[in-house]
Formats: C-alpha cells, structure tokens, sequence
C-alpha cells in the first residue's frame, strides 16, 4: 500500500498542485429523458448515448469503488448522470452507500421528471440531499430547453413531492443563455426567494463537444448578480467551507439567499477537490478532461489496489482547465472533450 494511505490522521494525498481529494461524482446512468441542448442536443438517439450495460457498474462495484475513494479521502460524494433517476433500483444503492463509514455526506442531481414518483424512497433510503435543475418557470420555454421532452409540471410536482418527504433546503440549478432563458432570472428568483431552497446560476459552460458553446451566449455571474441586486438588494456571505464552487449571496431583507458558480468568469480550480467517476467506471479528474483512466482492472484486484491506483492517478493530476481556457495563449491544445451527460458535472 503506497505510505500516502497509511497515515491514519491525514489519509489524503495531494494532486501536483497540492489539492486533497474530497468529494467524488458518480454518474450512475449516461443516457437522459431529456435532450437540454447544452448537455445532450437531441440528434443524440439513445443508442448513441447508452452504454452496453454488461460495461456499466453494477452496484457491488460502485460500493467497492465508493470504499476505496473514502479511503483516499473522499467524505462527499453527489449521484448523477445522464438522469440518474432512470437507473433501477437508485434507493438499493443509496442505503448501501450511506452505510459506509466516512461517508458524511450523499446527494443527488436530478432533472426533477420522476422524482414525484421516487423521492420517498431516496429519503427512506437515507438520501441527505437534492439538488433540481430548473432553467425556466415558463412551460414553453422548460420544453424548450429539454429538447421537447419535459413538463415543468412534472418537476413542480416533483418538488412538492420532496418538500413532503422532508428535503427542506433544495437546491436549484439553472443554467442561463442570452437570448435563451434570461426572461426566467426574476421569476426564479421570486419563486424560492423566501424559502430554505437556494437557487444557484451555473454559467453556461464549454464542456464537451457536441453543445455548440460560444462565450457570447454566457451570462456571467456579475451580470445576474446585478439584474438580482437592482430588484432585491444583495449581500455577499463568506463560504460555508473551503473549495465551496457556488459563491454565496444572501437577500438584504433576509429572504434567504442564492448562489453563483462562475466557472468561466472566476474559475476556481485552486480549490477543486472533486473527482468524478462515470457509469463504465472510469476515473475524470477534470470537468472538461478528454479522457478517464479505467479504475476497472483494479477494482477486479479488490479495495486495496483500487485505493492505491485512486491515489496514484490523483498525486499525477495537473489540471486546470478553466484557469486556462482564460488565458491571453492557450496553454494547451485540448482534444476532444468528455460529454456532460457522461460524467455528470
Ligand atoms: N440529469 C441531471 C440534471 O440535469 O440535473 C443530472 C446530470 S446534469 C449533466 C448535471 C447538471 O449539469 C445540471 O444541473 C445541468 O444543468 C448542468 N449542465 C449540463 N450541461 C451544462 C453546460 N454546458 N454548462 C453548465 N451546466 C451544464
Ligand atoms: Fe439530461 Fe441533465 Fe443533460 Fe439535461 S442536463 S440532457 S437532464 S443529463
Ligand atoms: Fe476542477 Fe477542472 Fe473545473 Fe478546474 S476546470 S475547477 S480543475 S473540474
């Protein structure tokens, strides 16, 4: 076993820029009932998208895995996808996950489609918290930005259905495009304002290949912050721990609060602690990596191996790619970039 893991007072190792490993993010799932075109444009057809399932990760293994990342480090780990909510049987897993020592904290990504239907269960089964996309209020405009699959009823539904179940502080993603979603900010905003829900604005992001990003439908953090701000005023908040991704804001009125995560304004790979993990068992140590490492030959070898290759692969990480995606020269020629719907975000 490599000395880094046998410190029992610092098990951490540390990546080439002297970050520990502290959350990890396991995409159950790749493929989505949802075609957002930021994520999964919907000339994707699920054969594109879907996995031989033989390759995905079958819940022992994603225990396992789960394990050896603990021992590494990890204390966060957040569930995702594609929609992970599609995965059979997600409540089994979550019971087994939350049962390992060292697991402090278990969260989910959803679109919110389902949940009506599934959220008891993911509490019964031990789930700590939510987290919901939702890009717009608008019916329209939600089918819209689903790829014309979605209902925002379904995921309003959905939402009080979790309220009932006894998640009492959600938290909202949205994603904003110029001249796509703005209209939906102010409206947002009103709708959780006032609750223990945060809503949080995720700057529109260049990951993968296959969204068409272009900087100029970006609306940066400071913009929305201002559009926020000029109807209720805002103050900001100190971050709750160290590596937080969301910036915090709270109403001046005392209404609550929302977050910003700017990566493309104000990247923050200083601070990134993240791993992420994809349904076929490979390894992305970055957001924006064009490729895993297989951690499956190991994971056959058992817990120990696997934990040593986890370190091995984390001491060897170099990226950075947000912090350089703004520099005056490109650093580096990126290839072809994983898809978001592969890892998860
Ligand atoms: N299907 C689930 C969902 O939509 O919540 C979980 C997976 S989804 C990939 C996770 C998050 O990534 C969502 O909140 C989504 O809005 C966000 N996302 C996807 N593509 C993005 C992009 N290009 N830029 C910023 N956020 C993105
Ligand atoms: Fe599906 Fe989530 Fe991607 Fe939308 S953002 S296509 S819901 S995985
Ligand atoms: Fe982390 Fe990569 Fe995002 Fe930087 S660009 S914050 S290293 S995931």
């Amino acid at each position: 076993m490599n000395a880094v893991l046998e410190n029992p007072r610092d098990p951490r190792p540390l990546d080439t820029l002297g970050r520990p490993l502290r959350d990890l993010r396991v995409s159950v799932i790749e493929t989505c009932n949802y075609r957002c075109p930021y994520c999964m444009p919907t000339d994707f057809t699920l054969e594109e998208t879907a996995l031989d399932r033989a390759r995905r990760l079958s819940f022992d293994e994603i225990e396992t895995t789960v394990r050896a990342f603990v021992r590494v480090g990890v204390s966060k780990i957040r569930l995702t996808g594609g929609e992970p909510l599609l995965r059979k049987r997600l409540p089994d897993l979550i019971a087994r996950l939350v049962a390992i020592p060292g697991v402090e904290d278990l969260a989910l990504t959803t679109n919110g489609s389902l949940l009506a239907a599934q959220v008891l269960a993911l509490k019964q089964a031990g789930l700590h918290r939510l987290t919901v996309s939702l890009d717009a209020l608008d019916a329209g405009l939600f089918r819209a930005l689903s790829g014309g699959r979605g209902d925002v009823s379904d995921v309003l539904a959905g939402i009080t259905a979790a309220e009932d179940a006894g998640f009492s502080a959600i938290k909202f993603n949205c994603v904003v495009q110029r001249g796509v979603n703005e209209s939906q900010v102010l409206p947002l905003v009103e709708r959780f304002r006032g609750t223990r829900h945060v809503l949080r604005f995720i700057e529109y992001m260049d990951v993968g290949s296959c969204n068409g990003w272009r900087r100029e439908a970006v609306v940066s953090s400071r913009e929305l912050r201002d559009t926020i701000s000029a109807r209720w005023p805002l103050r900001p908040v100190s971050p709750s721990y160290r590596g937080e991704v969301a910036t915090r804001h709270a109403f001046v009125d005392g209404a609550g609060e929302v977050g910003f995560i700017s990566s493309v304004s104000e990247p923050f790979c200083g601070d990134c602690h993240r791993a992420r993990l994809s349904a076929d068992g490979q390894l992305f140590t970055c957001l924006f990596a064009s490729r895993g490492q297989d951690l499956r030959s190991a994971l056959s070898s058992g817990e120990d191996a696997l934990a040593e290759r986890i370190a091995t692969l984390w001491q060897g990480r170099e990226d950075r790619y947000s912090e350089q995606r703004n520099a005056p020269v490109p650093e580096a020629k990126p290839g072809k970039k994983i898809e978001m719907y592969f890892i998860g975000g």
